[in-house]
């Protein structure tokens, strides 16, 4: 276990990289850090706290990094570097996705993490903020591959996860059935079931009704919410085709608005009168990606970013929109489904141009939302109706929505400001009254 030494700084924090990764310093996990790091400084500011605490809140409090055998269809044994990071378990057990992506490392884990602390306490539910990564590329590994690679890397985080302690779910490259596998884990080990160890899980092992398509009804609640006029007619792209960015695109399109184009990994696809959601859905299902959609033409992904829409959602990775290619976005609105997509220079350079931006940790908080009442249901052994779910996704998310516009309008703050201000100052609150051990 490596357990980072809080420093007397968050920049001396993050100087400390633990052993074996130590990336350079262009890394995309150590630029997601920067920026965790940075709006948490703003929002410190803004709160008046003193350097202990910020430090306290810069530093996560537990971080594990394991090495994880896989036995590979050939015979061949691979290791892979696998992370749990719990940010923060002031207000509640630690909650927060787990990605396989080949880039993942404790950097981009920790800031994740960071902003799941920040999510949780913005939106009013009593969770603290982890995150989980293995450095691994899903795509590359047969179904039984990925099955001994999850099951290996919860038998090595096992200490640290259950419901009463940190609760994994869903993120990039992992889903319900990664879910299942972690859930049939940890109950061997408990020897009884335990639904509520993960959430996101299938709905025959006691997942949620409205878990899957939470993250994108969020999206969209929030999207129409910013807009605050029809959506009949409003331009869409959405970067990201996956569970955030598939199911986001079609409740907009549902909702009245025109997807006009629509990335993934593959490429990306634009078709100026508006694309048929369900039929591009089926074709990735099909083929595994957008590319080659017979309605539509090519994009690259840097036109997707920069096409004349009034809103983009960038739903797919970190650190997408930057000083770069920030004074080439047309969209004036941009609905962050993914977590970290706007870098802190970028932010700067889009208030400039008047584009308003729905933060992650606003945007995209249905997940956690919906993942927080599977969990209830699950700790009381009883299932609300889809109708029951989602009125509280609603009135959580426009709650949220409707104290972030306030603050930011009353203080003069961008949105990602004002929800920081929210979220760590409710952080910082339950610190103080907890007070410090020993
Ligand atoms: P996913 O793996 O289901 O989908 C990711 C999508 O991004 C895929 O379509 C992939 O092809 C695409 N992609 C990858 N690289 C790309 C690129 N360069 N350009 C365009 N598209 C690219 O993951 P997901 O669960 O949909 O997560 C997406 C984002 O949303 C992540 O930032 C994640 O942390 C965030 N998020 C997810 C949830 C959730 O419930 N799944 C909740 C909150 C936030």
């Amino acid at each position: 276990m490596s357990i980072m030494v809080p420093s007397k700084t968050p920049a001396a924090l993050i100087t400390t990289a633990p052993y074996p990764y130590t990336p350079g310093p262009a890394s995309p996990g150590r630029q997601a850090l920067d920026s965790a790091l940075h709006q948490l400084d703003q929002a410190a500011g803004h709160l008046g706290l003193d350097d202990g605490l910020r430090t306290m809140l810069a530093t996560p409090r537990r971080s594990l990094t394991v090495s994880v055998p896989v036995r590979r269809e050939d015979g061949r044994l691979d290791v892979v570097q696998g992370f749990r990071v719990q940010h923060n378990v002031s207000r509640g057990p630690a909650k927060g996705g787990l990605r396989f992506h080949p880039a993942t490392d404790i950097h981009e884990v920790t800031a994740l993490a960071m902003w799941m602390t920040w999510k949780c306490a913005l939106v009013g539910i009593p969770y603290g903020g982890a995150k989980g990564g293995v450095a691994v590329d899903p795509a590359a590994l047969s179904t039984r591959e990925k099955e001994r690679l999850t099951r290996r890397y919860v038998s090595e985080i096992l200490p640290l996860i259950g419901p009463e302690k940190d609760i994994p779910a869903p993120d990039v490259g992992t889903d319900e059935q990664t879910m299942a596998w972690i859930m049939d884990t940890y109950s061997v080990s408990a020897g009884y079931s335990v639904p509520g160890v993960v959430t996101g899980k299938p709905m025959t092992l006691g997942g949620s009704l409205g878990r899957a398509g939470a993250t994108s009804r969020g999206v969209q609640i929030a999207a129409l919410a910013a807009l605050g006029r029809s959506p009949e007619g409003v331009t869409v792209a959405v970067q990201g085709f996956g569970k955030v960015g598939g199911p986001a695109a079609q409740y907009l399109a549902d909702a009245g608005c025109k997807v006009v184009a629509v990335s993934d990994a593959t490429g990306a696809v634009h078709r100026a009168g508006g694309l048929d959601i369900s039929r591009l859905r089926a074709w990735v299902a099909e083929t595994g990606g957008v590319r080659g959609f017979a309605e539509a033409e090519e994009l690259t992904h840097d036109e997707l970013i920069e096409l004349d829409v009034d809103v983009l959602v960038p739903a797919a990775l970190e650190g997408v929109i930057t000083e770069a290619n920030a004074p080439r976005v047309r969209a004036r609105l941009i609905v962050e489904g993914a977590n970290g997509p706007t870098t802190p220079g970028a932010d700067e350079i889009l208030a400039a141009n008047g584009t308003t931006v729905v933060p992650d940790i606003l945007a995209n908080a249905g997940g956690v939302i919906v993942s927080y009442l599977e969990w209830v249901q699950n700790m009381q052994a009883y299932a609300w109706s889809s109708g029951e779910i989602e009125l509280k996704l609603r009135d959580l998310m426009l709650g949220a929505f409707a104290e972030v516009s306030a603050l930011a309008a009353e203080r003069g703050l961008s949105l990602r400001q004002a929800a920081h201000v929210i979220g760590v100052g409710r952080v910082a609150e339950a610190h103080q009254m907890r007070g410090l051990y020993p």
